[in-house]
C-alpha cells in the first residue's frame, strides 16, 4: 500500500471501531480509514457471547445502555444493522446484599420505562425452575434480554460504513505510531498510513502497545474462555444468565448452539447439550471498576482511546460512539474522559 492519507484512522474493527466507523459516517465525515488484522478471528468481538442487557452495577452505565438499546433499534429500523438480537430474556444473579447498592439503578430502569422484574428465591424458582437459586440470590430478569451476532454486528456496520466511502485496511498490523508535524503515522512491517486524527479501539489486543506510544493507563486485560455447545433440544429456549458472584455466564437461546463459561457449572439444573465443548479463548479489556474508557489522551494531541467495557461492550458501543462522534464535531481536544 501507497502511503495514504486521512483525517481520521481507526485502529481496531471489533464491536467499539465498528461502531465509530459507522458514526463518523453518520455524521459525514469523510476521508477516514479503519484498519485491522484478525477481527473475525484474534478479536474478543469474534469470540464474545453477543449479550445485552440494560441492568449494569455503574449509575452511568445504566443511561448508556439505555441510549444504546434505543440506538439499536433505530439502526435496525432504518436497516444499516441486519443482525437482529434474539430477545430470550437475561438473568443477573446477585447476592442480596447487594440489592441497596442496586436500587437507584432499577430505579433509572423503571423510570425509562423498560421491562424487568426483581426475583428473590422464592419468586425466581417459581418462574424458572430450570436453574438452580441459592437462598441468598437474587436476580434482576430482563425479558427483553437478549443476544446478537457479534461479528454479523461489526460486519454490518463495516459495510454500511464502506458503502459512505469508509476505507476498510485488513491484513495491516500496526507495530507503530508516530506523532510528526500535525499527523499521526501509523507503520506496519510493509507499509504506513497518515491521519490527522487516531482512535485507538484495538481492546486488549493494542493494550501493550499503548505503553510504547508513551501512554500510561490503568487498563488490563483478561483472558476469557468460553464453551460451544451442540444442544440438544432445539425447542428449549432459557434466559442467558450471568452470575455477579462467580461470573459464569451462559448464552441460551433457540439454534444450534449453546455458548458458556463453565461447562461444569451447577446453574442449570437441565443438561441441554451433548458433544464435546470447543473452547474458544480470547483476551477482552477491563478498566478499574469495569467503567470503560473514551475520550483524549493527555500529551497526544488529536488522539482518542475507546476500550474497557469487558465483558459488555455490545450493550454499550453505538452510544459510546454517538459521544465520540460529539467530541470530535466539536472539535474540542482537551483531556475529557466520556466515562472513566
Ligand atoms: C469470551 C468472551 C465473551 C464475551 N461475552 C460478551 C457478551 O456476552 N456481551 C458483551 O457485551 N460483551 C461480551 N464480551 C466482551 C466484548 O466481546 C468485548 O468487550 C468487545 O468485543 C471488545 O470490543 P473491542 O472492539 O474493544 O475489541 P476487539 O473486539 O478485541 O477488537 C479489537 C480489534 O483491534 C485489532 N487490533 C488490535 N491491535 C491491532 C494491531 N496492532 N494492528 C491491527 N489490528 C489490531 C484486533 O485484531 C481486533 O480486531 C465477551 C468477551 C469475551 C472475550
Amino acid at each position: 500500500m501507497k502511503n495514504l492519507e486521512f483525517d481520521h484512522a481507526i485502529i481496531g474493527a471489533g464491536c467499539i471501531g465498528s461502531s465509530i466507523a459507522y458514526e463518523l459516517t453518520r455524521r459525514g465525515f469523510r476521508n477516514n480509514v479503519i484498519i485491522d488484522n484478525g477481527r473475525k478471528t484474534v478479536s474478543a468481538t469474534a469470540s464474545s457471547g453477543g449479550m445485552l442487557r440494560i441492568f449494569h452495577e455503574n449509575i452511568e452505565h445504566v443511561d448508556l445502555a439505555l441510549g444504546n438499546f434505543a440506538l439499536l433499534k433505530k439502526y435496525q429500523d432504518r436497516h444499516i444493522i441486519n443482525e437482529k438480537q434474539e430477545p430470550n430474556g437475561h438473568l443477573y444473579f446477585f447476592n442480596s446484599r447487594r440489592y441497596p447498592q442496586y436500587a437507584a439503578n432499577f430505579q433509572k430502569m423503571d423510570s425509562a420505562g423498560y421491562a424487568f422484574e426483581i426475583l428473590t428465591p422464592t419468586t425466581g424458582r417459581a418462574k424458572f425452575p430450570q436453574f438452580n437459586w441459592a437462598d441468598n440470590e437474587w436476580a434482576v430478569y430482563e425479558p427483553l434480554g437478549a443476544h446478537l451476532s457479534p461479528t454479523q454486528f461489526a460486519d454490518d456496520l463495516l459495510s454500511t460504513s464502506q458503502k459512505s466511502g469508509m476505507s476498510v485496511v485488513d491484513d495491516f498490523e500496526v507495530d507503530r505510531i508516530c506523532h510528526f508535524r500535525g499527523h499521526y503515522k501509523i507503520f506496519s512491517q510493509k507499509s504506513s498510513i497518515v491521519a490527522k486524527t487516531v482512535i485507538l479501539a484495538g481492546g486488549a489486543r493494542l493494550l501493550p502497545h499503548l505503553n510504547d506510544l508513551g501512554i500510561g493507563n490503568s487498563l488490563s486485560s483478561q483472558k476469557l474462555t468460553t464453551y460451544h455447545l451442540l444442544k440438544k433440544n432445539a425447542q428449549l429456549v432459557l434466559p442467558s444468565y450471568f452470575d455477579r458472584e462467580t461470573l459464569d455466564f451462559a448464552r441460551l437461546g433457540p439454534g444450534e448452539t449453546v455458548i458458556l463459561s463453565d461447562p461444569q457449572s451447577t446453574r442449570l439444573k437441565v443438561k441441554i447439550w451433548t458433544g464435546q465443548p470447543t473452547e474458544v479463548t480470547a483476551n477482552d479489556c477491563y478498566s478499574p471498576n469495569r467503567l470503560g474508557f473514551a475520550g483524549y489522551l493527555m500529551g497526544q494531541p488529536r488522539m482518542m482511546l475507546a476500550t474497557g467495557w469487558g465483558g459488555t461492550a455490545f450493550k454499550f458501543s453505538l452510544e459510546i460512539s454517538q459521544r465520540i462522534g460529539r467530541a470530535l464535531e466539536s472539535g474540542h481536544n482537551e483531556r475529557s474522559l466520556l466515562h472513566a
